[in-house]
């Protein structure tokens, strides 16, 4: 009967569930663990096929992870991909793009000076083709020094903030902590996957007394309420 009270503890260190932990199932002894503990994080856990916790280890042997079955999808698990299209992003589309000299062609980009992308600009000649501006003179805007580092945000921000990131590959979104992303961030010799931060919110934090947006941006209104009839 003692038993009874292990009904809601899990995992090696038999502690609850608390809201808001990643925790994964044993495909053997079907017991939950939190990934803390196993040391499993939630962005892996899309890639696991079979998970045998480390209890079931020693008799099952190690995970399995889902094969990779195809290059041009973000699932690369996926079943019947055969003849699906290629996504924008996955490895054969980024070869594809290497491979494709026109897309640099004077033809296809606009190049400008900062100071040409203007509110006029836009109305003149729309926004249909990219736009390349090599320099950042003239456009107004204003970021931290190149010595501004991703460890430098987490200052700012804070360690415990959450930042959305996007697994690219499976096109999944996770919350990650800011200093959990700094490692992932600094880890370069041993990145299992490409995440990227979808976005980080700093208004509100003195980061933002550090950034300011072009002038095209800020000014879109002004310029066309008190510029709209001068010369360009
Ligand atoms: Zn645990
Ligand atoms: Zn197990």
């Amino acid at each position: 009967m003692a038993e009874e009270s292990d009904d809601e503890t899990y995992c090696l260190c038999r502690r609850a569930y608390t809201d808001g932990d990643f925790m994964i199932q044993c495909d053997i002894c079907k017991d939950w663990f939190h990934g803390s503990c196993v040391g499993v994080e939630e962005h892996q856990a899309g890639d696991i096929d079979t998970y045998h916790c480390p209890n079931c280890q020693p008799e099952h042997g190690p995970l399995t992870l889902k094969r990779r079955r195809n290059w041009h999808r973000h699932d690369y698990s996926e079943i019947n991909d055969g003849e699906k299209a290629v996504q924008s992003g996955t490895v054969v589309f980024v070869d594809n793009l290497k491979s494709n000299k026109k897309l640099c062609d004077d033809e296809v980009m606009v190049y400008l000076h900062g100071s040409q992308l203007t509110t006029q600009y836009f109305e003149k000649h729309g926004f249909s083709r990219p736009i390349m501006i090599k320099k950042k003179d003239g456009l107004g805007v204003k970021v931290p020094s190149p010595e501004f580092r991703v460890c430098d945000v987490e200052k700012y921000v804070g360690p415990l903030r959450e930042v959305d990131v996007i697994d690219v590959n499976r096109q999944d979104d996770l919350l990650m902590k800011m200093r959990e992303w700094t490692e992932y961030y600094e880890s370069t010799g041993s990145r299992k996957k490409i995440l990227n931060v979808i976005s980080l919110e700093f208004s509100n934090t003195e980061l933002s007394e550090l950034v300011s947006p072009p002038t095209v941006v800020t000014r879109d209104r002004l310029d066309q309420q008190t510029l709209a009839g001068q010369p360009p």
